[in-house]
């Protein structure tokens, strides 16, 4: 009975028919109701069932419990099982029988048919489980190959939908992938995408690029995959049990559908899905494993290519950003550096402004530096001329050499922008549309473009800059206008900086030119003034008669040497004074033009004596002077004054007069006593009086006797201000008789000094010191209020009192009212009065004098002219005075008396001076009568009126006025 059974066994070629014979063997026994063998590879999954039934949970559980027994074999309930084979594998089978009731069966039979099927069973199972594992083998291999394939599609060049395509490729080997989409889940925007779908019937393509809201496919397998994070698998059936709610289909209905979530660490990151609408293709739990496990490559790959794609369009993105930063910044550099070079123009022309090249140089340079930021290969500036009416062209570069003439302001493209104040940028066809349409008339050729912009000066438009082309290769744009017109405004205000400055540097060039005019008027008036000054300052230190130095030239120049002898005491110094010996006589007798001839002779004469640096003044009247410069000793200037003698004693001719002439000279040697010019020359004048004094023509050294004479005439003039003020002078009086009968006809008033020490002092003694010390006048003034006083008691019978009037008085011009005053206030008739005056006073001031004895005469004061006969008044001209009496000097008086010789000329001057008074009518007084034959001889010459000791001395008032006094007589 096992025979046919082994047969069967033999013949069955794989486990299924193996199984279905164990079954219907064990059945065929007739022990139970129902056998069925339970069989699996892989124990507990895919269990198959033979005959093919609903593999129900109690025949499970029957068949686990037979495994997990050490005998094989289980009973529960109604169901006995027996494990076929060992449970140290998972290709198990086991014999699960149903009873009719609870009663477990055994008997040989059973065993033998187990002991058979339990050694062909194995057999088949380990075929079929070879058989899977070569199946596995080939699937592991094919799916390493996919995955391989995956990894290298990832990391392949190839862009996204042919990585994708490649994967689809791939997936259809490995099963049935006719339609398959790929869809990518973003948890943070609940979308989803579909980078990839094939579909053969749903057409509807979707953007691959277009993330799908969750929702938009809400209950759906792909919504579920992303929430259910499961595979599914199936029929639409089966795919509806599986899903975790009621689902809803979107797009088409397919037959089986496979579709696995894409995870990273338990976070859905997409789906794949393959699904078939025809009948066969179905999906199998290997299928799902297989797109499961590649599902997860896939999204790496996904990710790697993302990445590297994310990572490619960054840099691309990045080096978009950096290029577009590039070019920003790019363009900011350019504009910097346009700016730059811009402010570089601007501060050229701001330097040019200030240069001082000429105007054209600097033209010259503006388009260097326009040149330097346009193109500016045609360049010209033009200017409105001065008075508004011309267009001048200072400045112009053209390539066409066109020529720029000044012309009136006319129509041109030039003079609009002029006339609008506002650029002008025109190509040719704006520049003919301007032309019909705004009056613009075309000057020089036509160019392609033109562009001009005003110069606008800080008051008005002055010119305008231009730039054109005349080929199409170079126009200007908006951008040169605005560079055009920013550099006009500084050319403009650089323009009229030098305009200022060359009409400044203009008006300073006349400016100077006036200056320099002026200059040498002035220069010449100078020199004319100088010379005048030289010519007044000459005049000043000389003497205009003989053109010799003059008193204050060497008054100068003796403080000079004076000082100098002060720092080198070893260098001194001598002066001559001279004084021409009766001069006074050559000048009235020959005339004053004789007399200047003398002096100018006598200086040349002097001149000679000396050598440089000596020197000879005049200064004044017949006094000269010479200044020794190195006179070391006295010898040195006696040497000299001998000279000067000897040169002035050799005969001259003056106004064809033979004529001989002296000197005398006082020397004074310079020594550590002198201070002053004054006291050297005072000192040589005291001197010269001595050498005068010892009969003339001789000379004088200043010696100690005249120091201390000097000195003495010092102590003199003190004496005589003192005497003064004590009221110490006093006049005598001596009567002026009438010859013939001796009566009194006047007295004369004669000056006596009652000095305290010495005694009553003649005139003789001191009126020369009075007089050079100026205290004379005051002395006079005092004697003539007592002659006044005296005169009231004096004059009782009539008479005059005749008063000695110094020749300085009359240099005063009130002298005569002051005196007439004294008169007056004496109580005196005028004519009780009369004046004496000497031929000295004649001689200072003829014309004052005359004027002011004219006066004194109208007033009935008269005048007499003392000492006649021993100056030098010419006869000839005493009628030029109002003189009414003449008063022979007491020396010809003298001289009657003597015999021989004197007595002849005497007598004849005497003759000679009454007959010239009576030709004058003048009374004649002789002076000096001492003897009765001097008064007779007078007399007999017709002399009228006469004093002397002869009839009375001269006696103090008091004398006159006593008992014994001399009556006049009438
Ligand atoms: P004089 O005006 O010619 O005066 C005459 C001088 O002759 C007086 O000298 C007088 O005393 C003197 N005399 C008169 N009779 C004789 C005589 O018979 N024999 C001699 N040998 N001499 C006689 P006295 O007073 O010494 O005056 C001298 C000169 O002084 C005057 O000369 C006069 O020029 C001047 N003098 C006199 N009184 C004054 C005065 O008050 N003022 C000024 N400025 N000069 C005066
Ligand atoms: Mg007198
Ligand atoms: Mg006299």
């Amino acid at each position: 009975m096992l025979a046919p059974f082994r047969n069967e066994l033999l013949l069955a070629a794989d486990v299924e028919s193996v199984a279905a014979a164990i079954a219907t063997h064990a059945e065929g026994l007739g022990l139970c109701q129902e056998a069925t063998v339970l069989w699996a590879t892989d124990w507990p999954a895919q269990r198959h069932s033979c005959p093919q039934r609903v593999v129900a949970t109690d025949r499970i559980a029957v068949a686990d419990a037979a495994l997990a027994s050490a005998s094989g074999h289980a009973v529960q309930g109604r169901l006995q099982a027996f494990a076929l084979t060992g449970n140290d594998s998972t290709a198990t089978a086991v014999l699960v029988l149903r009873h009719e009731n609870a009663h477990p069966v055994r008997s040989p039979h059973l065993d033998g048919l187990l002991d058979t099927a339990r050694a062909r069973i194995g057999e088949a199972l380990e075929t079929v489980a070879l058989r899977r594992s070569v199946a596995r083998l080939e699937q592991a291999e094919r799916l390493q190959r996919a995955l391989f394939a995956i990894a290298d599609l990832a990391g392949s060049e190839r862009d996204m939908p042919e990585l994708l395509r490649g994967v689809h490729r791939i997936i259809g080997s490995l099963m049935y992938a006719e339609n398959f989409y790929i869809a990518l889940y973003d948890t943070g925007r609940d979308a989803i995408r579909f980078i990839y779908f094939v579909d053969s019937i749903d057409r509807d393509l979707l953007d691959s690029a277009q993330w799908l809201p969750l929702k938009k496919i809400e209950r759906g397998l792909t919504w579920y995959l992303v929430r259910d994070r499961r595979p599914l698998m199936g029929t639409t059936t089966e795919l509806a049990q599986q899903v975790s709610g009621p689902l809803t289909i979107h797009g088409a209905d397919s037959h089986d559908w496979l579709g696995v979530p894409m995870l990273r660490g338990g976070v859905v990151c997409g789906a794949v899905v393959v699904q078939s609408y025809v009948e066969g293709a179905r999906y199998t739990h290997e299928d799902q494993a297989l797109l499961s496990f590649v599902a997860t490559h896939i999204l790496t790959a996904l990710e790697r290519k993302q990445s590297q794609f994310e990572l490619e369009s960054r840099v691309a993105s990045r080096t978009r950003e950096l290029a577009d930063a590039n070019r920003v910044m790019s363009l900011e550099v350019e504009e910097r550096q346009r700016g730059e070079r811009l402010q570089a123009a601007l501060y050229r022309i701001a330097e040019l402004s200030s240069g001082d090249g000429s105007m054209e140089e600097f033209y010259a340079a503006v388009h260097g530096i326009v040149g330097g930021l346009i193109n500016a290969q045609n360049f010209y500036i033009a200017l409105i001329s001065e008075d508004g009416n011309m267009l001048e062209f200072p400045y112009h570069v053209d390539e066409l050499k066109v020529d720029y003439p000044s012309r009136p302001m006319g129509l041109g493209s030039t003079e609009y922008v002029i006339r609008t104040g506002a650029p002008l940028l025109a190509d040719r066809v704006a520049v003919r549309r301007n032309q019909l349409e705004g009056g613009i008339l075309a000057s020089g050729p036509p160019s392609h473009c033109w562009l001009g912009v005003p110069l606008t000066g800080s008051e008005a438009v002055i010119g305008v800059v231009a730039v054109q082309s005349y080929t199409t290769e170079v126009s200007y744009g908006p951008r040169d206008q605005e560079l055009l017109t920013f550099v006009s405004y500084h050319i403009a205000t650089a323009l009229e900086r030098r305009r200022a400055a060359q009409s400044l540097r203009a008006a300073n060039a006349r400016l100077e030119q006036r200056v320099e005019e002026r200059t040498s008027e002035l220069r010449h008036e100078i020199s004319q003034r100088e010379q005048a000054e030289l010519q007044l300052k000459h005049q000043v230190m000389h003497d205009a008669l003989t053109g010799l130095p003059n008193r204050r030239y060497l008054h100068d120049r003796l403080e000079r040497i004076l000082a100098r002898m002060r720092r080198q005491p070893e260098r001194r110094f001598a002066v001559l004074y001279m004084d021409v010996d009766r001069f006074k006589v050559i000048n009235d007798s020959l005339g004053h033009l004789a007399g200047d001839e003398v002096l100018q002779e006598i200086g040349r004469r002097l001149t000679g004596c000396v050598r440089e640096p000596d020197v000879v003044a005049r200064l004044g009247g017949d006094e000269f002077a010479i200044l020794l410069e190195d006179a070391g000793d006295a010898d040195t200037a006696i040497g000299m004054a001998r000279r000067v003698i000897g040169a002035v004693a050799q005969p001259m001719r003056a106004r064809e007069h033979d004529i001989s002439s002296s000197v005398s000279v006082g020397i004074a040697l310079a020594d550590d006593r002198y201070d002053t010019a004054e006291e050297l020359l005072r000192d040589a004048d005291a001197a010269m009086y001595r050498a005068k004094g010892r009969g003339r023509s001789r000379f004088e050294l200043f010696d100690q006797n005249l120091y201390r004479e000097a000195l003495d005439l010092l102590a003199a003039e003190g004496d005589l201000r003192r005497g003064l003020h004590r009221r110490e002078y006093h006049p005598h009086f001596q009567p002026i008789v009438r010859l013939s009968n001796a009566g009194v006809v006047g007295y004369e008033a004669l000056l006596r000094w009652y000095h305290p020490e010495r005694g009553m002092l003649a005139p003789g003694s001191f009126v020369q010191v009075a007089e050079d010390s100026g205290v004379l006048e005051a002395i006079d003034w005092q004697v003539f209020e007592a002659s006044c006083r005296a005169a009231r008691s004096l004059l009782r019978d009539g008479g005059y009192v005749a008063l000695n009037v110094s020749p300085r008085h009359f240099a005063n011009s009130d002298f005569d009212t002051r005196l007439l005053q004294l008169i007056a206030a004496s109580g005196l008739e005028p004519n009780a009065i009369r004046i004496e005056v000497t031929e000295g006073a004649l001689l200072q001031s003829p014309d004052q004098l005359g004027a002011m004895l004219q006066r004194l005469q109208k007033a009935g004061v008269h005048a007499a002219l003392d000492d006649f006969g021993t100056g030098y008044s010419s006869l000839s001209h005493i009628h030029r005075f109002p003189l009414r009496v003449l008063k022979i000097d007491r020396s010809f008086v003298a001289g009657l008396a003597e015999d021989g010789e004197t007595a002849r000329v005497s007598a004849s001057v005497v003759r000679a001076v009454i007959a010239l008074a009576r030709s004058l009518e003048m009374e004649v007084v002789a002076e000096g009568i001492e003897t009765e034959h001097q008064r007779q001889t007078l007399q007999e010459m017709g002399c009228e009126y006469g004093q002397g000791y002869l009839f009375a001395r001269p006696q103090p008032i008091d004398y006159w006025l006593g008992e014994d006094a001399w009556a006049p007589v009438p």
